[in-house]
């Protein structure tokens, strides 16, 4: 009796169509990855600030709790592969890796790009037929089965297809959204696009003046039509267009779906969030002794950072000229109010092109999450950010993506061993 492998094509080197196409080869399948790039993996190669946030030792259900954009959706591919499971792959493939704070952990060289070609090795080994700077352009249907892939060089016969194509964000690494016009070209719904983790553009000007200025253990509140409110507590940066940093791409989720149902939305930072309005005012009132011979705009750099002092006074309506012994109570109090309610105006998020992750995608009610198989289209499977699931910073977007790829590859091929 002869064996045949199944042909598996996966579209997209990416997060999840690296693992997807390791995995099915390993189950024997002949796989054919098609990725548009002249590189395999160039997101990846970029993540974690060139480190590579692989994953995070946090338990399941905190996973779930981080991700948003349809969490729960990842309960079957987590309970088949989750970071365990990753991990003791990647170490058993000669990745070492290391936990860092919050959990987040990374490849122990800090180079993402060691990750990439641990990829490019394996694809390699296990025999994967890889096709550079080849799009997919279509996917072909026969009876409600797939029959194969197109792309404008050739076409190429597929008993199962996983689409991995990524999203829309950073689209010089080649998620330029194929993915969704492939899907929806099938009958799949695309739920709409939006950018999520992304900094903010902001209303004051004073975020100009203070580009670069990074901000620690400051509490960023944001809200929407004055009820709907988020608040983290952190670190943010100012940027020449508004804001950006870890609590803010935190919140920028929920700003852009409050954006795009048409909320103002407003925030304030509290400076000095440990100390409440009263315990403020008694330290402002101790440093302006100290300092009692000296002017307003030199007498607060004990509480705040240098290029801070000059736009808390202004907000406060104080001139950083008057003399620290001519100032009012009521200016004083002025003072801590500005300190504990810095003035944010969120005009919108920055465009998609900037964004961490995309939120919307390919709609979930028509995958089966035990399998990743489509509901619509039999023999097609998605894994990774194309789909409709979007999570925060800490290593749950990869996660997310390798665990996708690699129950969409197993269920792929299934009955091939
Ligand atoms: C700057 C940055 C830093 C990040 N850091 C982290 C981090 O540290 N930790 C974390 O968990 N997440 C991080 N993320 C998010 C994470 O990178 C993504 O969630 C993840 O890459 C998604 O994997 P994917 O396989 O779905 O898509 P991608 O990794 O984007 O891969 C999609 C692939 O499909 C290819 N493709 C697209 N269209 C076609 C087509 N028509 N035919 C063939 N190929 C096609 C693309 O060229 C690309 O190679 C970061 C994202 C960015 C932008």
């Amino acid at each position: 009796m002869t064996f045949i492998s199944k042909r598996v094509i996966v579209i997209g080197g990416g997060v999840a169509g690296l693992l997807a196409s390791v995995t099915a080869a390993s189950h024997g399948a002949s796989v054919i990855l098609l990725e548009k790039m002249n590189r395999v993996g160039l997101k990846m190669g970029i993540t974690g600030k060139g480190r590579c946030n692989l994953t995070n030792a946090a338990p399941m259900m905190e996973f779930i709790k981080k991700t948003p954009g349809n969490g729960k959706f990842l309960f079957g591919a987590y309970k088949r592969f989750f970071h365990d499971e990753l991990l003791s792959l990647l170490h058993d493939w000669g990745l070492s890796t290391k936990v860092e704070r919050g959990g987040r952990i990374f490849p122990l060289s800090d180079d993402a790009q060691e990750v990439r070609h641990l990829f490019m090795r394996l694809l390699e080994k296990k025999g994967v037929e890889l096709h550079l700077e080849e799009g997919a352009t279509h996917i072909e249907i026969a009876d409600g089965q797939v029959s194969g892939v197109r792309t404008l060089k050739n076409f190429y016969p597929a008993d199962a297809v996983i689409l991995c194509t990524g999203g829309q964000s950073y689209p010089r690494t080649g998620s330029t959204g194929d993915g969704y016009r492939l899907a929806a070209e099938l009958g799949h719904t695309i739920t709409p696009i939006r950018p999520a983790l992304v900094p903010l553009v902001c209303e004051e000007s004073y975020c100009k003046e203070l580009q670069g200025l990074s901000l620690k253990n400051v509490t960023l509140s944001l809200s929407a039509g004055g009820k709907r409110k988020t608040q983290e507590f952190g670190e943010m940066l100012f940027t020449h267009f508004g804001v950006s940093g870890p609590i803010v791409l935190m919140q920028s989720d929920q700003v852009s779906l409050w954006l795009s149902e048409g909320y103002e939305v407003k925030g304030e930072i509290d400076l000095k969030p440990a100390l409440s309005e009263d315990v403020l005012d008694k330290r402002i009132l101790r440093d302006l002794k100290t300092y009692h011979l000296k002017q307003m705009g030199n007498a607060l750099l004990d509480l705040l950072p240098h290029s801070l002092v000059p736009v808390v006074l202004r907000l406060a309506h104080i001139s950083a000229e008057k003399p620290v012994a001519e100032l009012t109570k009521k200016e004083r109090i002025s003072l801590g109010k500005v300190m504990k309610h810095l003035p944010l105006s969120i005009k919108k998020t920055r465009p998609i092109d900037e964004a961490i992750v995309t939120a919307g995608g390919v709609s979930v009610k028509e995958i089966n999450p035990s399998t990743m198989e489509s509901k619509l289209v039999k023999g097609l499977y998605f894994a990774g950010e194309v789909i409709d699931v979007h999570a925060l910073t800490g290593g749950y977007n990869m996660q997310a993506a390798f665990s996708m790829g690699h129950l969409a590859a197993e269920s792929a091929t299934e009955g091939q061993e």
